[in-house]
């Protein structure tokens, strides 16, 4: 099923905007391996991360999600982490909803 693109955001529409569906991701943490550099927590483009309070067990505070429903599945968090510690899986299902400006 082809979800629509959200365009209030843009100051025009893309001519392909009703055939261009948006993935839907799921975070996956492996807070352990984590050195709490915060690269996937800056750059991920949904701001869709946070750094959590608690301490992992080298003693430095990992990611943790903040808005279950922002994900897109990009995995740029996946691909800047120097420690292999988040990944994002395509899921099935509605797509995320637009982050507001
Ligand atoms: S996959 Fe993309 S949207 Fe999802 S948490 Fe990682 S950087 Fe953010
Ligand atoms: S990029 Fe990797 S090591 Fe850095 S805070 Fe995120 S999960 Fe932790």
């Amino acid at each position: 099923m082809l979800n629509p693109i959200p365009t209030e955001r843009f100051w025009r529409r893309p001519l392909d905007a009703a055939r261009v569906r948006t993935t839907h991701g799921q975070v996956r943490i492996l807070a352990d391996r984590c050195k709490g550099c915060g690269f996937c927590v800056e750059y991920c483009p949904r701001d869709f991360l946070e750094m959590a309070p608690e301490f992992n067990r080298k003693g430095y505070h990992a990611p943790r999600v903040v808005d279950a429903d922002g994900c897109v599945a990009c995995n740029l968090c996946e691909m800047i982490c120097p420690e292999f510690a988040i990944f994002a899986l395509e899921i099935d299902g509605p797509a995320p909803r637009e982050v507001p400006s």
